[in-house]
């Protein structure tokens, strides 16, 4: 069973936001609202600053509470460890939006909570992530952490990171190259 993650290099990231129309092009995001998006994060001190550019979306969390909360099972962990809404399960209480700490949802006009889904479509086909395939820096890379192999491990092994809020205990699976 795989466990998908992606790995993001923000020393590449340009904050172009390709990443974001790429969601909204191949999920049918509804106008007004986003899967993804970009966070310009500028940290130390004047005169030594520098920026972090991030593409930030639902981290697949192994200790997910949006899960945990969900009353009815809509929420679950599916195949490969992504997290994903049962549309018809969903009565739009909104319990796992207050959940998430990542604010990674939002209730679609349909009725539903929606959010990155990793493109499991797409994952399914053997095919990357919409977001990672348009990606102009290559800064984005998806796959496997139960594979030793995978292009995510190497550079989790090569690289420093970093994922959001480690200490909401949430066992993020998208991680930030630094
Ligand atoms: Fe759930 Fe939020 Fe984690 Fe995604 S980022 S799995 S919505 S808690
Ligand atoms: Fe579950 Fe839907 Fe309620 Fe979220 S809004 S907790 S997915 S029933
Ligand atoms: Fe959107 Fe798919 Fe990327 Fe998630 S993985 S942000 S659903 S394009």
């Amino acid at each position: 069973m795989a466990r998908y993650a992606m790995v993001i290099d923000t020393k590449r990231c340009v904050g172009c936001a390709d990443c974001v129309v790429a969601c909204k092009l191949e999920n049918n995001v509804p106008d007004g609202f986003c899967r993804d998006w970009i966070v310009e994060d500028v940290h130390g001190a004047f005169p030594k600053l520098y920026m972090e550019i991030r593409s930030e979306r639902c981290n697949h969390c192994e200790n997910a509470p949006c899960v945990r909360c969900c009353p009815t099972g809509a929420s679950h962990i599916d195949v490969g460890g992504i997290v994903l809404v049962d549309h018809d399960e969903c009565t739009g209480c909104k319990a796992c939006i207050a959940s998430c700490p990542y604010d990674a949802r939002f209730v679609h006009p349909d009725g539903y909570v929606d959010k990155c889904t990793f493109c499991v479509h797409r994952v399914k086909e053997g095919l990357d992530p919409a977001c990672v395939a348009v990606c102009p820096t290559k800064c984005m890379h998806f796959g496997d952490l139960d594979d030793p192999d995978s292009e995510v491990n190497k550079l989790l092994r090569e690289r420093h990171y970093h994922a959001l809020l480690p200490e909401a205990g949430t066992r993020p699976k998208v991680f930030y190259l630094t």
